[in-house]
């Protein structure tokens, strides 16, 4: 069976009495080179343990299974349970778990299914729980690639840097921990139902260390948080708000850091938050 074939995928989904769910994301691939590329993009051998997130009907899960020693896939949808059962009939390597990715323990369920292999992620995510799913997935700390597609606009801000419009507190959050590469862009036009945007599939390479070192990282991404919380204010003013400083405290911490008063967070870079962090760090009477 052609998986991303639209007539016989309509006719398994019939067959099976299923409905597309738009708050679970479900838009399926219809066109077979994306999920072969996605698969090949993953960098998969036998030594690699797949978690893959909503397989739907499993049209990338089976490309997955060709490359990667064992494969296990999270799926929400009950009723997406049986047509797996078929359509994957014949895939040994690959186990179906039913359940809420963003409530699991990735963590686990990859020590747990994946053992003695190097566990990576590869999916096309549902849209509606992109950032909560892309979180969760960095925060398991041992996923050595996470390879997925998602919104063009999402994949972007993961990639941006310092002066682009699209540059912000979440892609700063992951190029701490990845180093983040976009791979190529997908449209509408290869899903049923079509999703109203382009998508982009993007390849996240667990960092062995962040990039610069700084002496307290939670004080670091509240000092990130604070500074795009109110983007269009200066980094003085975004900062005195957001943690509570007084604005010549903060003044003081961004100069000393070698920054322009005037500065605006949307132009300073992750070393440059790191040594704004550590001067703040530095202002040992501020109760922060
Ligand atoms: N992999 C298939 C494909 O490429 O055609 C389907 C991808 S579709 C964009 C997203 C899939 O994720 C759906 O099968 C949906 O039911 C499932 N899903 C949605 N939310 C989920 C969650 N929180 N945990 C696990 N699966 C979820």
């Amino acid at each position: 069976m052609d998986l991303t074939d639209y007539k016989e995928i309509r006719a398994l989904l019939e067959r099976h009495g299923f409905r597309f769910s738009k708050s679970l994301g479900q838009n399926f691939l219809t066109a077979a080179w994306v999920p072969q590329r996605i698969a090949e993009e993953a960098g998969l051998d036998e030594q690699t343990g797949v978690v893959e997130i909503g397989p739907g009907v499993g049209c990338l899960t089976v490309e997955l299974a060709k490359r990667a020693g064992r494969v296990v896939s999270v799926e929400l949808d009950r009723a997406l349970l049986p047509v797996l059962a078929e359509t994957l009939r014949g895939c040994e390597n690959v186990e179906v778990v039913f359940g809420d990715a963003c409530r699991l323990d990735l963590r686990a369920l990859a020590a747990e299914k994946l053992a003695g292999l190097r566990p990576v992620v590869c999916a096309n995510l549902p849209y509606n729980v992109t950032s909560p799913l892309l979180t969760a997935l960095i925060e398991a700390g041992c996923f050595e690639t996470i390879t997925v597609m998602i919104q063009r606009e999402v994949a972007r801000r993961l990639c941006a840097g310092p002066g682009c419009a699209d540059y912000g507190a979440f892609g700063l959050f992951v190029q701490w921990h990845c180093v983040p590469e976009l791979l190529f862009d997908v449209p509408p036009s290869c899903f049923v139902p079509q999703p109203k945007v382009t998508s982009s599939v993007v390849r996240l390479t667990r960092r062995a260390a962040p990039p610069v070192s700084v002496r307290d990282e939670a004080l670091l991404f509240r000092v990130i948080r604070a500074a795009f919380n109110q983007r269009r204010k200066t980094l003085v003013n975004a900062l005195a708000a957001g943690l509570g400083l007084d604005k010549a405290q903060a003044e003081a911490a961004i100069v000393r850091a070698g920054f322009d008063p005037l500065v605006r967070g949307e132009a300073v870079g992750l070393g440059g938050f790191a040594t704004i962090s550590d001067e703040i760090h530095a202002l040992r009477s501020v109760d922060l």
